[in-house]
């Protein structure tokens, strides 16, 4: 009989486990949890959750009642300390869990600012966890001044909630534009105008040199030499994928635990998916932090747990929802030479990612219908001549047929 120990309670670790209960497995399944909670969403945590509008019962994937019923031995609170390979067993705490099959969902953490550089003040957030959106609140409220450190998809989502709910919002990027990263200029431009009509004092190409404070953050020395005043600060400077437990038993790492296209790591009896992991893609290896990948990904591997033998076919999309503006984004930017511009309105805008003939990525700005065609576009292969696409006479819908 199967034995499955999954070491992680988020998205991915919750997708494994309601897959394989799903899939009707009938082993034994272990979900082990850093975090005191049952598996949740964390999109609406800086959003939804942050503005009072979601209870926080509704954040949890499942009731914990889910896990009882599908007996699933869920256990939180919990810190897996090591990984003994030879004898299939996993240490936490007083406890070892013996597996045949291990499943590392350990996601992402975030980077945080230095002790040196302030760091450890009181009053300086992340976004990752529930508890860290609990310990914002208080601080959250009209009038006080926020900085943001970091203008990715984190910082400019927590700064479009602030700006909307009434606060004093800065946001320094050390990089030349924000989502430099992550995005093209285009994009790059239509947020900081959006960001800027909200207010939002955006300052690219500055870093943060210190925070100021005794034990409270008071304010920040920025690397242009300027100082602000802060009431608390939120940093999305960037995730590491939680790569330790798996480097010190031994497995290969390759930016995230490196996986085969079945989800299986050097180790034939331990797999991986989410944030964590890092996997073949069309030629290249990527590891992907996204929750449409965390659940097709941990679904994949489930599957294969059960035998099936299935490749990971990664069809990466994302959203990101700032003031009334959504972005979706079908495919990976990657490698890209060329951006071409739908432009249909002022707030309904795409742009088009091409690397010589064959489009990459789509990012999409309040414009659905083209997100939709774009996406079945690049699942098929398909590239439009790019003059096409910035033609608004050319129906986007007939692209697909061609
Ligand atoms: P990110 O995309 O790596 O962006 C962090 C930004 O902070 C980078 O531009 C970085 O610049 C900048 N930075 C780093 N240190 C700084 C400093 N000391 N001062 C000023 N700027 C600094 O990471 P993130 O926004 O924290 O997000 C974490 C992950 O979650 C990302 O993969 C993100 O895409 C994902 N996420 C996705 C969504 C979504 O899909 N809707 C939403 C939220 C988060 P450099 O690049 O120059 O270091």
């Amino acid at each position: 009989m199967k034995n499955v120990v999954v070491i992680g309670a988020g998205q991915a670790g919750c997708s494994v486990v309601t897959r394989l209960r799903g899939n009707g497995f009938d082993g034994s399944i272990t979900l082990i949890g850093e975090e005191p909670v049952v598996p949740y969403q964390r999109p609406p945590l800086s959003k939804k959750y942050l503005q009072g509008e979601m209870e926080r019962p509704r954040l949890f994937l499942r009731p914990e009642k889910y896990y009882f019923d599908n007996n699933i031995d869920i256990r939180l609170n919990q810190t897996v300390t090591a990984i003994d390979r030879d004898n299939r067993t996993v240490r936490c705490g007083e406890n070892t869990h013996s597996y045949t099959d291990l499943v590392l969902a350990t996601g992402a953490k975030p980077h945080r600012l230095p002790r040196a550089s302030g760091g450890e003040l009181q009053n300086v957030f992340c976004v990752r966890t529930l508890k860290d959106i609990d310990q914002m609140k208080p601080a959250f409220r009209p009038g006080a001044r926020l900085l943001v450190i970091g203008g990715g998809y984190i910082g400019l989502e927590a700064a479009a909630v602030a700006a909307k709910t009434g606060l004093k919002v800065t946001l320094v990027e050390m990089a030349e534009r924000i989502l430099q990263r992550v995005a093209a200029k285009e994009s790059s431009d239509y947020f900081r105008s959006l960001h800027k009509g909200h207010g939002v004092d955006i300052r690219e190409g500055v870093g943060v040199t210190r925070l100021l404070g005794d034990t409270q953050v008071t304010g920040a020395l920025l690397s242009d030499g300027s100082k602000l005043e802060a009431d608390f600060v939120i940093s999305g400077i960037g995730v590491a994928p939680a790569t330790k437990l798996a480097e010190d038993a031994g497995l290969a790492i390759e930016n995230g635990v490196r996986v085969d296209e079945f989800g299986r790591t050097s180790d034939a009896n331990i797999w991986a998916a989410g944030d964590c992991a890092s996997f073949p893609y069309q030629g290249s290896r990527v590891r992907l932090e996204s929750v449409p990948n965390a659940i097709d990904q941990s679904e994949c591997v489930a599957d294969n747990v059960m035998g099936a033998e299935k490749e990971y076919e990664a069809k990466p999309w994302f959203w990101s929802d700032q003031y009334d503006v959504k972005l979706q984004i079908a495919g990976l930017n990657q490698g890209y030479d060329r951006v071409v511009s739908r432009t249909t309105d002022n707030v309904s805008k795409s742009f088009w990612y091409y690397q010589g003939e064959r489009l990459l990525a789509v990012d999409a700005l309040n414009a659905p219908r083209d997100y939709m065609v774009a996406k079945r576009l690049i699942e098929s292969g398909k590239s439009p001549v790019p003059e096409l696409v910035s033609n608004l006479e050319t129906n986007l819908k007939a692209l697909l047929q061609t």
